[in-house]
């Protein structure tokens, strides 16, 4: 018997709208014997059952898994990792010639959330966000293992930084199935070596895929700068597209060591050099250096307490890069933080464009690549913005 949770009078509107979350201020009542993780019954205040998800104390106390009443036996984990296999062969993204690596599920997009995968070239990696995904990690792993077959060689566990504390045991980390730390993945049949548990997130940023391809396609006769380079992935894309220099900047040596292996594994020799810097002082004085930029930070809001700073700091930043734009040149500017909407990242850019006193028209609006699928539902889900602009 699954544990009950009844919502106050008029708290079950947003669920009828197939929204994922239940805050925990819409409760009305709960069974006193339901513990995080536990999966529980959703009903309204006149006890009509409404979904089904798992439990956690905290400000989303109901992450839903179904909204009708269902049991997570092998079965249902079997069918819902095997329908993300299925959406991603059908997007030609998984079992493709060129591209090896992609997210097979993306938590809230893939109705399951609190639980992300990626798949690195045979190797699975799982970042557990939630309890509920946790105490299931046992149904996981062998669905995992179904769908693949002998397509999954490695399994690696990486919810260390991404769990609640009350569950960080020495099971939040580590090997699952095999036990290599690295592999070369194949992106649109450019080379990256990928480290999960050394690397940022889950060892790569697989959602600037497309984004990359895009600036492959501007970048012939260019000298670029990609600034918060980690792995290089926008330095390969620029070189693979005829640039004339690249110039990779980060504040991490790891990351620079990261983005010269990468560099190496696909160019014999190459007009690129990478730099250890921070961002807000190498864009100091670059006038007139550099045809197109990159900017590609971490996210610098995590919340919405600190929005307002962070909107400041994409102004500065991007002012910065657009005062100093050979004329005629392109920037890639993009926001990841969830906590800033798409409205929130144009409105500071175009304060920065506007402070730079330049022209500026846009040329390409981005987001994250359809193996981030977004549920209709969860507009929360889609963090990635990028905005392409001219610069006269
Ligand atoms: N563009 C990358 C992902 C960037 S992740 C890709 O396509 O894979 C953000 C990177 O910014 C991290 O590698 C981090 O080390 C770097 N970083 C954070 N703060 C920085 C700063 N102030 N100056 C330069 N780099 C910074």
């Amino acid at each position: 018997m699954k544990g009950r949770v009844v919502l106050k009078s008029g708290k079950d509107v947003s669920l009828l709208r197939r929204h994922p979350w239940i805050f925990s201020g819409a409760i009305k009542k709960m069974d006193a014997n339901i513990a995080n993780g536990d999966l529980v019954n959703v009903f309204d205040n006149k006890d009509n059952l409404l979904a089904t998800g798992h439990y956690q104390a905290g400000t989303i106390a109901v992450r839903i898994l179904s909204f009708d009443n269902t049991d997570t036996d092998q079965d249902f984990w079997n069918k819902r990792i095997a329908n993300a296999l299925e959406i991603r062969r059908t997007l030609c993204i998984a079992e493709c010639k060129d591209t090896n690596v992609y997210r097979l599920v993306n938590a809230e997009g893939d109705s399951l959330p609190g639980l992300i995968i990626d798949y690195y070239n045979g190797h699975a990696v799982i970042q557990l966000h939630s309890v509920g995904m946790y105490k299931n990690l046992d149904s996981i792993v062998p669905a995992l293992k179904k769908v693949y077959g002998k397509n999954l060689v490695g399994i690696f566990n990486k919810s260390e930084s991404t769990l609640p504390f009350q569950t960080k045991t020495d099971k939040s980390n580590g090997y699952l199935l095999g036990n290599a730390e690295d592999t070369i993945v194949q992106e649109n049949g450019l080379s990256f070596k990928v480290n999960w548990t050394k690397g940022q997130k889950t060892g790569f940023f697989i959602d600037q895929r497309e984004n990359r391809k895009l600036l492959q396609e501007y970048s012939f006769g260019k000298d670029v700068l990609n600034m918060f380079c980690y792995t290089g992935g926008f330095s390969v894309y620029a070189l693979k597209g005829g640039a004339k220099l690249v110039h990779s900047v980060d504040s991490s040596a790891e990351a620079v060591e990261l983005v010269n292996e990468n560099i190496a594994l696909n160019f014999k020799d190459s007009k690129h050099e990478a730099f250890e810097a921070d961002a807000f002082k190498y864009l100091h004085d670059i006038k007139d250096r550099y045809d197109i930029i990159i900017l590609d930070p971490p996210a610098f809001a995590k919340h919405q307490k600190v929005l307002h700073n962070a909107l400041q700091g994409y102004k500065r930043l991007n002012q910065k890069a657009l005062e100093q734009l050979k004329p005629g040149g392109i920037l890639f500017t993009f926001s990841c933080s969830q906590a800033v909407s798409k409205e929130n990242f144009r409105k500071s850019v175009f304060a920065a464009s506007a402070n730079a006193k330049r022209n500026i028209r846009i040329l390409n609006q981005l987001s994250q690549p359809s193996d981030h699928p977004v549920s209709i539902y969860h507009p929360e889900g889609e963090y990635l913005k990028g905005l392409v602009l001219y610069v006269e």
